[in-house]
């Protein structure tokens, strides 16, 4: 605490992680000698960079650009860029840390990291967008590369951004170098199914852990929060796989649609349109909006956080079960508090921490590195087939590790203990570096 101090979130993630983490270190005395834990909370590198840019009024903006690489001993740092005006570096480190994790799970070569900036896109035009993402990747370019570093999206930042800062990579460099960011758009480098992945990945994972109680997504009312990449995509594979998702939310306030969202609108009003969710009931009288509501109030079965960190709280979680809630999937990062988590467990319901819900994101990114490597790319059926089958393998892996440590069904444990135990091995192998 003393060495990170005010940086919240970063203490909220590590704990959580350490907590799983004892007897780990007891099977393995050589993991506390040679200082695996100690490492491993410390950032390999992190840079902290100024990003000015001139705004349509001409007026010249300051704000603040990170990147954590945080560890690098399965692969390349991975991990998105946020530009949201929350983020500073407890935000970002968070973030990384917890990409480490995740990122082993995947069973692919990536190692972890994050960045971002506390640019706020909201209300921006498209000139202003530019020149922003210009101007951060005048900086960051010197710090990525398709075997370094490879950034990819995140809160506020997706196919336009990630265009805009590929072109001023590509100028700077002079270089074609598809691998250094992902998310890229379809015809030029991305990956199909990568921009469905994290939302589709986090269902899949959801409806293992019915299956493992003999239960599935048919029929059961369903709430996902946000009303971004993930949310959307999660909602869509909810309804493939025959659930009811009946609300979805922005940070103005939640939407409530009792015959079921309809997901066709809120692409046109957020992908297409990029207008706010409470535009919705303009189209569809039955729905309610509801501003600076709690979306965590309406009853449902299964609830999939896909907005932000900690917009669970032991209260809400608490009324979620109370209202016969039985499954929770993170498709966000640490949506769920201390206090929230606790009492998931303690309900015994299936919860499943981000790190394992939203790894296919990440993965799929790794899919499109492979791609790019090979200048090839697969068509949609293919990337969403093993998409499907790592969130089966996170699963199992995660189900089997939390009973051989005497947790059954608990996926924090399983989670935390299976990602950390890949990482630890690698970097033993590796010495002290
Ligand atoms: P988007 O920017 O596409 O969407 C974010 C959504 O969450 C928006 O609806 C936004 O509402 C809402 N939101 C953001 N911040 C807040 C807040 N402080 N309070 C309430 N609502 C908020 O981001 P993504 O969908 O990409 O990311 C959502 C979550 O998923 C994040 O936690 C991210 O880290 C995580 N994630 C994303 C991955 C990806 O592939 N994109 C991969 C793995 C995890 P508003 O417009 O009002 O801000």
């Amino acid at each position: 605490l003393a060495r990170n101090p005010g940086e919240v979130e970063f203490h909220q993630a590590v704990r959580e992680v350490l907590e799983s983490l004892g007897p780990v270190l007891v099977k393995n005395p050589e993991f506390a000698e040679h200082k695996i834990i100690e490492r491993i909370c410390e950032p390999e590198r992190q840079i902290i960079f100024r990003v000015p840019w001139v705004d349509t009024h001409g007026t010249t903006q300051i704000n603040r650009g990170f990147r954590v690489e945080f560890n690098s001993a399965l692969g390349p740092y991975k991990g998105g860029l946020r530009f949201h005006p929350s983020v500073y570096l407890g935000i970002i480190k968070f973030l990384g840390f917890e990409q480490i994790f995740k990122n082993s799970l995947t069973g692919l070569p990536i190692g972890g990291g994050k960045g971002g900036s506390d640019f706020d896109p909201k209300g921006k035009t498209d000139g202003e967008i530019m020149r922003f993402c210009q101007s951060f990747m005048t900086e960051l370019y010197r710090h990525i590369g398709e075997h370094t570093d490879v950034p990819a999206g995140d809160i506020g930042v997706g196919g336009r951004e990630i265009g805009f800062m590929f072109g001023q990579y590509k100028r700077i460099t002079n270089r074609w170098e598809a691998g250094v960011l992902t998310g890229k758009g379809l015809n030029w480098g991305g990956s199909l199914a990568r921009k469905e992945a994290t939302g589709y990945g986090a269902a899949f994972f959801v409806d293992e852990m019915l299956k493992a109680r003999k239960d599935s997504f048919e029929g059961k009312t369903c709430i996902v929060s946000g009303s971004g990449n993930v949310s959307i995509y999660t909602m869509e594979k909810i309804q493939q796989l025959g659930g009811k998702v009946v609300a979805c939310s922005d940070s103005n306030g939640y939407v409530y649609d009792e015959k079921g969202i309809n997901l066709e609108l809120v692409q046109q009003l957020k992908e297409i349109e990029r207008r706010r969710i409470k535009d919705y009931i303009n189209y569809r009288k039955q729905a309610k909006y509801v501003p600076k509501g709690n979306i965590w109030e309406i009853p449902c079965q299964v609830a999939m956080p896909s907005a932000t960190q900690n917009e669970i709280n032991g209260k809400d979680a608490a009324l979620l079960v109370k209202n016969g809630c039985i499954a929770v999937g993170e498709g966000a990062n640490m949506p769920t508090t201390p206090e929230g988590v606790h009492i998931f467990l303690d309900a015994a319901i299936a919860y499943a921490p981000g790190k394992a819900a939203n790894a296919g994101g990440v993965a799929t990114s790794a899919l499109e590195m492979q791609q790019n490597a090979t200048r090839d790319s697969w068509d949609f059926d293919e990337t969403e087939k093993r998409l499907h089958k790592i969130m089966k393998n996170i699963h199992r892996d995660c189900f089997e590790m939390a009973e051989k440590y005497g947790a059954p069904g608990n996926y924090v444990v399983g989670a935390n203990i299976a990602g950390f135990i890949k990482i630890a091995r690698a970097m033993l192998a590796m010495g002290v570096v």
